[in-house]
This record gives structure tokens, C-alpha cells and sequence, in this order.
């Protein structure tokens, strides 16, 4: 087979990745500008293991992942035990809090549980690669970027379903593709 006419045929990281074209949009977290209700309501109405934190909705810049049950304990352990934290208050990853009127209630701080530096790949690698990477770094998820600009997910598990989709494949599409 020509190189080159093969890499056509491949399956890329976007065509894997959630959201689909028609899901909702992926599930983020700000770094600082969202209050523990707002996290609060995302870890009750969602299922995912894991959260991107991206440093605004508009810009979508990957900042690190957090993981649910990291959140969980965390914003459950500060309400308990951390004066002043409330519903309204705002949590932030960054190294240092936002700047809020002297009237805002006390802000939690959970850098502490962000991976700032989750594996990520491009919209355009070829899946061969990514399962290479998944295999031989052991990885859960990995995020999926364009331009620096965050797009998509690909759990392990959605890696295995490709991998079980091409095993199902009819053998002569393989052998022609
Ligand atoms: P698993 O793939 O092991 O079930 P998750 O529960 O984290 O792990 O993910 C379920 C599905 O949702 C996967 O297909 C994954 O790509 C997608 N997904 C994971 N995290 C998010 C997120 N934060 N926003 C949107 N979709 C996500």
C-alpha cells in the first residue's frame, strides 16, 4: 500500500472524540469564575470521570483536568471545615484568587487537584497513534485540541469501542482499505 493513500483512509482522533458533531458541547470547568453551586450542579447532572478546566467558556485554553471524585471530597471537606465557604463562593484553580469586591464571600482554592498538564493530541491524529499513546502511557482520557484551543475527549473506554468497531469490520473493507 502507498503511504500516502492509506493515511487517507485512517481514522482520526476527531472521529472519535465526544462530543459528536450533534452532542451538547464538552463539559468544562473555568478556572475562576465559577461558584461551588455552579460545580455542584455540574457533578450532580453528569456522569463523567473527569472535567477539562479551561480558562474562560469564550477562549476554551486548556488550563489542566480535574477529576470528579477529587472535586467531590474537596468541595464536601472545605464546606465542613473552611470558614466562610458558601454556594455563592468562587472557586479557583489559579495560582492566585480573582480580583472580587471586598464584599464576596470566602473563595475556595483547588489547584492542589488540578492535573495541569493532561495528555493531549490534535484534531488530525491518525487513531493508530492515540491508541498507541493509550496503551503505552497507561492513560484514562486524553483531551483533544485545535489550534490550542480545546474540542473534545476520548476516554479509554471509547478507545476500546474503536478498537472493537474496527475488529468488526467486514474483512474485505480491510483488506481493500
Ligand atoms: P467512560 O468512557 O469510561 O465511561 P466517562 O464516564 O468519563 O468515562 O465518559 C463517558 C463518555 O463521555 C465518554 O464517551 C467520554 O468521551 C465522554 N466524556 C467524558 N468526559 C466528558 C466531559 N467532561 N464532557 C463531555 N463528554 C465527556
Amino acid at each position: 500500500l502507498e503511504a500516502k493513500e492509506e493515511f487517507s483512509h485512517k481514522t482520526l482522533a476527531m472521529d472519535v472524540m465526544r462530543p459528536r458533531r450533534s452532542d451538547p458541547p464538552l463539559t468544562v470547568i473555568t478556572q475562576d469564575s465559577m461558584t461551588v453551586e455552579d460545580v455542584e450542579t455540574i457533578i450532580n447532572e453528569t456522569t463523567y470521570s473527569g472535567y477539562p478546566v479551561v480558562v474562560s467558556r469564550e477562549s476554551q485554553r486548556l488550563v489542566g483536568f480535574v477529576l470528579r471524585r477529587d472535586l467531590i471530597i474537596s468541595i464536601e471537606n472545605a464546606r465542613k471545615k473552611q470558614d466562610g465557604i458558601v454556594s455563592t463562593s468562587i472557586i479557583y484553580f489559579t495560582d492566585h484568587s480573582p480580583p472580587l469586591p471586598p464584599s464576596s464571600p470566602s473563595m475556595l482554592k483547588l489547584r492542589s487537584i488540578l492535573d495541569l498538564s493532561p495528555f493531549t493530541v490534535t484534531d488530525q491524529t491518525p487513531m493508530e497513534i492515540v491508541v498507541d499513546i493509550f496503551r503505552k502511557l497507561g492513560l484514562r482520557q486524553c483531551l483533544v485540541t485545535h489550534n490550542g484551543k480545546l474540542l473534545g475527549i476520548i476516554t479509554k473506554k471509547d478507545v476500546l469501542k474503536h478498537i472493537a468497531q474496527l475488529a468488526n469490520q467486514d474483512p474485505d473493507s480491510i483488506l481493500f482499505n
